[in-house]
């Protein structure tokens, strides 16, 4: 074992604080990493506020995590000392089930391991990125591109593959008009990664607030939620909508937006139950369907697509002893457009 530093919550409500605590020593699979840059995802807020029921404390956050490996076990062969890497949502999985063996490891079915506030399989708890390195079976440890700042990379790794995946899946491409709503950490990556496939792009924002950044990364259209006229003006116009948004929105009226076979793909996640028209669908033969994030295979297919289009997140970066005051300001919707802990202040 040895010894790690973080930041963690040692209750549901508590404000995280210096935490000192241990992490395996790399075996045969393993590689040591140097955490440089931990992004910080809403869902950080959610699971150490223990907003989703049952959660492990202490807990260390943090799962968008991009560093240096520092050693490897000998078994190791696809990295090296030196190499620029990232840590993602999970950092295990059963590798034998039906979703395993497709690459989907984010869907296994027996319990894919998370980065934090999860178990490994001998049962110890998992810490995520709000710490100063990390031990992981390489299987579960991606390349960053190496043309891009590694501290703009972190977010790809759950904001960016959250929106990959499913503008792949549902084939964002030349010709089709997709709609990103909402232009927050998750729907600024949408607009770029929509864009950067050659898709048409529009912004369903509340408001003309953002407009510009809207256009600057990529966005063809941009429309205002706040004003009504907006969903007449679209009406039957998208072949995919992808709702970022996890505040309580009517999702019927977005929904309508959608052209015959049109999918709207939910990666949000609002805290209470949206009642849904079946009128809405049958209408158009329209679908709607939910995503997280992707498996190992994509999320390394995203990182090696954002280096050829030198796509990166836009960010705002803090010293890891600001991170409660940032928790506070995303609650208010108020970061352009994601926070990145520099770890190097977790040494101070
Ligand atoms: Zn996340
Ligand atoms: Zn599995």
């Amino acid at each position: 074992m040895t010894k790690a530093k973080g930041y963690a919550a040692m209750t549901a409500k508590a404000a995280l604080a210096p935490y000192a605590f241990e992490r395996r020593s790399p075996r045969e699979h393993d590689v040591a990493i140097e955490i440089k840059y931990c992004g910080i995802c809403h869902t950080d807020i959610h699971q150490v506020r223990e907003e989703w029921g049952q959660a492990i404390f202490p807990m260390v956050p943090g799962h968008e995590i991009a560093g240096i490996v520092t050693a490897v076990g000998r078994a190791v062969t696809k990295f090296k000392v030196g190499d620029k890497v990232g840590v993602g949502c999970f950092v295990d999985s059963c590798r034998k089930c039906e979703q395993c063996e497709k690459g989907l490891e984010n869907y296994c079915t027996v319990g894919t391991v998370f980065t934090y506030n999860s178990r490994e399989a001998d049962g110890t708890p998992t810490m995520g990125g709000y710490s100063d390195f990390i031990v992981v079976d390489e299987n579960y440890v991606l390349r960053m591109p190496g043309n891009l700042p590694l501290d703009a990379c972190a977010p790809l790794l759950c904001a960016g593959i959250t929106l990959y995946s499913p503008l792949r899946h549902w084939q964002a491409g030349p010709g089709k008009k997709v709609a990103i709503v909402g232009l927050g950490g998750l729907g600024h990556m949408g607009v770029k990664i929509a864009h950067a496939l050659g898709a048409e792009v529009t912004v369903l924002s509340h408001s003309l607030r953002k407009k510009d950044d809207g256009k600057r990364m990529g966005a063809d259209e941009f429309y205002a939620t706040g004003d009504p006229e907006t969903f007449t003006k679209l009406k039957n116009h998208f072949d995919l909508v992808i709702n970022t948004v996890s505040a309580d929105i009517d999702w019927n009226q977005y929904i309508s937006l959608l052209r015959v076979d049109g999918t709207m793909v939910v990666v949000g996640l609002p805290e209470k139950q949206i009642p849904l028209s079946a009128f809405s669908l049958i209408s158009g033969r329209r679908s709607l369907a939910g995503s997280m994030i992707s498996g190992i295979h994509e999320t390394q297919e995203m990182l090696d697509f954002c280096g050829q289009h030198k796509i990166a997140s836009d960010i705002e970066v803090i010293p890891i002893q600001q991170v409660n005051v940032a928790y506070e300001r995303m609650l208010k919707s108020d970061v352009r457009y994601r926070f990145v802990i520099d770890l190097a202040t977790l040494k101070g």
